[in-house]
């Protein structure tokens, strides 16, 4: 194996990104990431500001900071700090390690001479059904559950709240979706518009703000739907949760985990045991990397971390 290969890897994706974040942050145009989320996150605060659904929710909510902070550093920062480096050198690794197969190229499916529209809207059902998936896994596997604790320890909604979670998720997600996606040629180099859809559409999701679509619905993830899914209490029958949806509402709705009682404007959020979560940035990140005994990590009825010893009767 090539060392010196992964080390300049490694050393140019840090000098890479920095001189991206540097360019986003000081140059802003209709292409720059850090000035859209910016003005998207100016622009649905104004509108939970104007319009809001729970009045009596204050303008600098509970944890409006940390999730300011969590916003920054898990679209930027964390790339900076780590991510950029790790995906680069995974991706080199993982393409070293085809090779030694004989293969050179992943792609199982080409549709690079389908029309731009159609790659793009199956490069976005695609990506978004895997997140689903990904998001019940999170909730499902006890390991995963204590990562997603901290997108669940959320008390009041609003749009910053869309971006609070462990840094573990990202590479979570992208690396379930890396295979699949890889496996089609898309011909499409740029996701620009699609990642600033799905950021609104998210930022959305979290926000102080009654807003359902109409009949699309049943196709857009919302508000009113998303509450449920931090909903502190869930349906006995549904004790992992409910409203996977990331962007699309659709997945809920085909595969019945949709639920949404009544509009549950000031339905408690979070999980049982919260009063125990960490309240700090630092905490919560390193929280599932301790030890936790399996009676506090459980109550929202996730299985066991260590199932009851059963003794051998001879
Ligand atoms: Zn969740
Ligand atoms: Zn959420």
């Amino acid at each position: 194996m090539d060392i010196e290969k992964y080390i300049k890897i490694i050393g140019d994706s840090y000098y890479g990104y920095w001189d991206y974040l540097v360019s986003e942050m000081f140059y802003p145009s209709w292409h720059n990431y850090f000035w859209w989320l910016l003005g998207l996150s100016v622009g649905v605060w104004l509108l939970e500001i104007f319009l809001p659904w729970r009045e009596k929710q204050a303008i600098f909510r509970k944890d409006f900071w940390l999730d300011g902070f969590y916003m920054f550093f898990n679209y930027f920062l964390f790339s900076l700090i780590a991510y950029n480096a790790i995906s680069n050198v995974a991706v080199e690794a993982f393409n070293d390690f085809l090779g030694w197969f004989g293969i050179e190229n992943t792609v199982a499916i080409h549709i690079d001479t389908w029309p731009r529209w159609t790659q793009f809207l199956l490069m976005f059902l695609l990506a978004d059904f895997i997140q689903w998936n990904v998001h019940r896994m999170l909730h499902r596997v006890p390991l995963l559950w204590e990562f997603h604790k901290v997108h669940h320890s959320v008390e009041e909604m609003g749009f910053a709240a869309h971006l609070r979670f462990h840094w573990m998720e990202t590479i979570i997600y992208k690396s379930v979706q890396y295979i699949p996606l890889a496996m089609i040629g898309f011909g499409l180099e740029d996701f620009f518009i699609m990642h600033i859809f799905t950021t609104a559409i998210g930022h959305l999701n979290h926000a102080n703000l009654r807003i359902t679509y109409g009949p699309l619905k049943y196709i857009l993830n919302n508000p009113v739907m998303h509450l449920w899914h931090h909903a502190k209490t869930l349906p006995k029958d549904r004790k992992y949760g409910v409203n996977y949806g990331i962007t699309l509402s659709l997945w809920d709705y085909i595969f019945n985990t949709d639920y949404i009682p009544h509009e549950g404007k000031d339905e408690p959020l979070g999980f049982d045991g919260m009063e125990d979560f960490p309240k700090t940035f630092l905490s919560q990140i390193t929280y599932p990397f301790h030890k936790h005994s399996p009676e506090k990590t459980n109550k929202r009825g996730q299985p066991n971390l260590v199932k009851s010893t059963v003794k051998s009767v001879k």
